[in-house]
């Protein structure tokens, strides 16, 4: 049977309901996305040709405000996932306490093979085919797995040349010189390192004695591993689609990213004395304190979970860890601070960034991190405790929480007319 991620948001959402003690009327509009458009993207290639690629915004939610997520190029990218990965933006801005609601977009396209000129035409004329349902009221971009801040630039361009004058609130992510906030870049592996930091305070683990390894060496992963690499943690093991690199020492992870940013992305020709070279298979089942996965979806699943040795995992991606896994790690003692919650610090700063745009001000990058901080705290902190009085795990606190604020907006709203 192949894996459906939007199996996977609807079984975590019913088990939440049934701990809230809610009955299938409280929830029953939360089980569907609100609105979904899929479009064909004809772009003309530099060889004359023309391609078409499929694309998809879907509106999980409006009703705690705007939808907000962001749009991913990726080969693989089919409906079903940017309806979890929408979902999963709902619950996301609920936990962390945004005022939005979720949303996703995503084209069919492995953008490595595109011309940054074709990429472009891409952009601007997927932008111009969901502009009629985006705006900095309605609906909000943002980057994702294989898109960018100069994306970003474009889809802002592109809304505000179809509307005759600048709309930078309509997308976040954006470059500095068209409105994008101070710390945005990191945001996300910010955030991801902090949940880090706090769940090992939780679990009296110091973090310099802590041993870390990282799925995915992305704008999440890298981060994260650097900002852990300089709060003293030893960053043993990193991977990305090329393959994995191991060093019981830790690796040198500021060069690793040098490397990275130099020679395409990726990994696979990186050199560093005393390290070897693992597969995807052993990065994952390393013997290490925590395990980041900063990948895709479907990553720890009933095959591997059992084999994990890690003591706690922080979830970077969206949705790396299958329910059937949940179960497995939760009975073997195994720690798992959600996506929802570890990977938020992105959206979060999407908030301060469209904060500003709208009230045309700009903030200092420490101001952000300081602002940052704070939310995440408060969200764990929130998290942790309602799953240690629940006696569940932390995805189910943070689904609990995120929940209960989706339900109660919609029952105060009310099912219109
Ligand atoms: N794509 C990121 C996520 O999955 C960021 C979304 C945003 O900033 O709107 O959370």
């Amino acid at each position: 049977m192949s894996y459906n991620p939007y199996d996977n948001v609807l079984a975590t959402v019913e088990k939440a309901a049934e701990l809230l003690g809610y009955a299938p009327e409280d929830y029953e509009a939360v089980k569907y996305p609100e609105r979904e458009l899929s479009v064909s993207v004809p772009v003309r290639m530099d060889d004359g040709g023309v391609r078409v690629f499929q694309g998809f915004r879907i509106q999980h939610s409006t009703v705690r405000g705007p939808a907000k997520g962001g749009i991913r190029y990726h080969q693989n990218v089919n409906k079903d996932e940017v309806k979890a990965l929408a979902a999963w933006m709902t619950f996301k801005c609920a936990v962390v306490d945004i005022p939005y609601g979720g949303g996703k977009g995503g084209i069919v396209v492995d953008p490595s093979t595109l011309s940054i000129a074709e990429l472009q035409r891409l952009t601007r004329r997927f932008t111009t085919m969901i502009a009629p349902i985006i705006g900095p009221d309605r609906d909000i971009p943002a980057p994702d797995v294989g898109t960018n801040a100069e994306v970003m630039g474009w889809v802002m361009d592109t809304y505000s040349m179809l509307n005759g004058h600048a709309i930078p609130a309509v997308v976040t992510g954006k470059p500095l010189q068209l409105g994008g906030s101070q710390g945005r870049g990191e945001a996300t592996g910010r955030g991801v390192m902090l949940n880090t930091l706090y769940i090992c305070e939780k679990l009296g683990i110091a973090i310099q004695n802590a041993t870390v390894a990282v799925q995915g060496m992305g704008n999440v992963g890298s981060v994260s591993a650097r900002l852990l690499y300089e709060q003293g943690a030893k960053v043993v093991a990193v991977s990305d689609v090329s393959g994995g690199i191991y060093k019981a020492e830790g690796l040198n992870i500021p060069a690793i990213c040098q490397y990275l940013s130099k020679r395409g992305n990726l990994l696979s020709g990186y050199e560093e004395a005393g390290m070897t070279r693992i597969n995807n298979e052993e990065l994952l089942t390393s013997d290490v304190t925590v395990l980041i996965p900063a990948a895709l979806e479907n990553q720890i699943d009933a095959q591997n979970a059992g084999r994990i040795r890690a003591k706690v995992i922080v979830e970077g991606a969206n949705g790396p860890t299958t329910i059937e896994a949940d179960d497995i790690l939760e009975k073997n003692g195994v720690v798992l601070v959600p996506d929802i919650l570890a990977n938020a610090g992105g959206v979060v700063v999407s908030y301060f960034e469209w904060v500003q745009n709208l009230q045309a001000l700009e903030w200092e990058e420490q101001d952000v991190n300081d602002k940052l901080a704070k939310n995440m705290r408060k969200a764990f902190d929130s998290v942790y405790a309602i799953a240690e009085k629940k006696k569940t795990t932390l995805r189910m606190g943070a689904y609990l929480i995120a929940l209960k604020r989706v339900v109660e907006a919609t029952q105060f709203r009310g099912i219109w007319p």
